[in-house]
Order: C-alpha cells, then sequence, then structure tokens
C-alpha cells in the first residue's frame, strides 16, 4: 500500500512573513511537497494571480463550498473568508505526496480536530515592534486594517501553545531550515514509517 504523504501546517500571525517562506520553501526547500492553494473572498493584490496565490471568489461562492461541505477548513479573517478546498489535499496526501497549508491559527485549529496527524507549525515573529513594522512596511492597507491586523495577531500569538513546533522568523532562509529539519525529522517518527518496516520487524 502507497505510504499517505503527510500535511504540514505553517501557520502563525498576520504579517510575521508566512507567505515568504511559503514562496522561499516551494523555491528551495530539499523537501518535496506540494501547496495547497487556498480560497478567499478578498481583493486581489497587485502581482498576484488567480490560482497560484489563490482562488479569489465571491461570497456567495465561498458559502456554497462551505454549504456542500468542501472545505478543509475556513475563517472570517478581516471581513473576508479564506479557506483550504478539501479535495486537494486528500487526492495529494492519498497520492503519497506532502501537503502544505499556510494558513491562519482558527483555521489550523479546525484542521488540527479533522487532521491530527498533521505536523502543526508556528511562525513567530522576534517580537510585537518587528511585527508592526512588517505590517506597515507591507504597505497595502489603512491604518485601521493595520491596528485591526495588529490586533488580532496578539490574539493569535497566544495560539503558540496549541502547535508542535515554534519557528522563529527572524531571517526567512534560517526559518527554511528550521522548517525542513522538522519535516526530515517527522518523517522519521515510528509511527510514520513503523508499516515500511513490518516485515523486518516479523509482525507481518
Ligand atoms: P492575506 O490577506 O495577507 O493574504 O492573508 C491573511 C491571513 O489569512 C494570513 O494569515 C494567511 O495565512 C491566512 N490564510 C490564507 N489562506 C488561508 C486559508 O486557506 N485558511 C485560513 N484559515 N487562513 C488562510
Amino acid at each position: 500500500m502507497l505510504a499517505k504523504g503527510m500535511l504540514i501546517v505553517l501557520s502563525g500571525p498576520s504579517g510575521v512573513g508566512k507567505g515568504t517562506v511559503r514562496g522561499a520553501m516551494l523555491k528551495d526547500s530539499v523537501n518535496q511537497f506540494k501547496y495547497s492553494v487556498s480560497m478567499t473572498t478578498r481583493k486581489m493584490r497587485p502581482g498576484e494571480k488567480n490560482g497560484v496565490d489563490y482562488f479569489f471568489c465571491s461570497k456567495a461562492e465561498f458559502e456554497k463550498k462551505i454549504q456542500q461541505g468542501q472545505m478543509l477548513e475556513y475563517a472570517r479573517y478581516v471581513d473576508n473568508y479564506y479557506g483550504t478546498p478539501l479535495q486537494y489535499v486528500q487526492d495529494t496526501l492519498d497520492s503519497g505526496k506532502d501537503v502544505l497549508l499556510e494558513i491562519e491559527v482558527n483555521g489550523a485549529m479546525q484542521v488540527r480536530e479533522k487532521m491530527p496527524d498533521g505536523v502543526f507549525i508556528f511562525l513567530t515573529p522576534p517580537d510585537l515592534s518587528s511585527l508592526r513594522s512588517r505590517i506597515t512596511h507591507r504597505g497595502s492597507e489603512d491604518l485601521t486594517t493595520i491596528n485591526k491586523r495588529m490586533e488580532k495577531a496578539r490574539q493569535e500569538i497566544k495560539m503558540m501553545s496549541n502547535y508542535d513546533y515554534a519557528v522563529v522568523n527572524d531571517e526567512v532562509p534560517r526559518a527554511v531550515k528550521r522548517i525542513e529539519q522538522i519535516v526530515t525529522s517527522e518523517h522519521l517518527r515510528v509511527p510514520r514509517v513503523i508499516d515500511s518496516y513490518r516485515k523486518m520487524i516479523g509482525d507481518l
């Protein structure tokens, strides 16, 4: 039987650099995985592409997907919906490939309930002031939205205790390296590999 892929959930507060770390992982990581493109109702930012950064859709379309049970998880975040389409994740894991999700904390906790054997990684800023300057320098949001995101980030940071690993994003390449080490080690955990050793163990 084909071994199932591993689900890797990268989460953390808005502005911590999850998207940048994810991008660097897709480009450079020694680990092989497929990225699950999320669905969102928020407006496309300059430079973003439909189907690459997100599947952009209307509120009505998103709510229909929820009703049809097609979302693994979803969250309302700063007045928009964000969610993970279930089918892609299931099919890819079943095909033996690892799947990476990059999602906010409420969604990550829903995934933890449904897929507890995933690896849950919390990306954290070194401190709150560096997070604020990151959110501010992104320049795509007005002050009200920035303040909303900072308040949300404080709440989100408290959720760290629900994760398996905390990775500080001080520098992107170092954060990627830490995640690679986690993924490599997680693949060696006995519950994940024991089936492939049954013959050797004589426990068939
Ligand atoms: P942004 O608008 O900056 O692209 O994303 C806002 C927040 O939504 C980020 O924290 C991002 O990680 C999160 N996010 C992106 N996709 C998903 C998803 O599919 N589900 C959930 N729960 N959060 C997501």
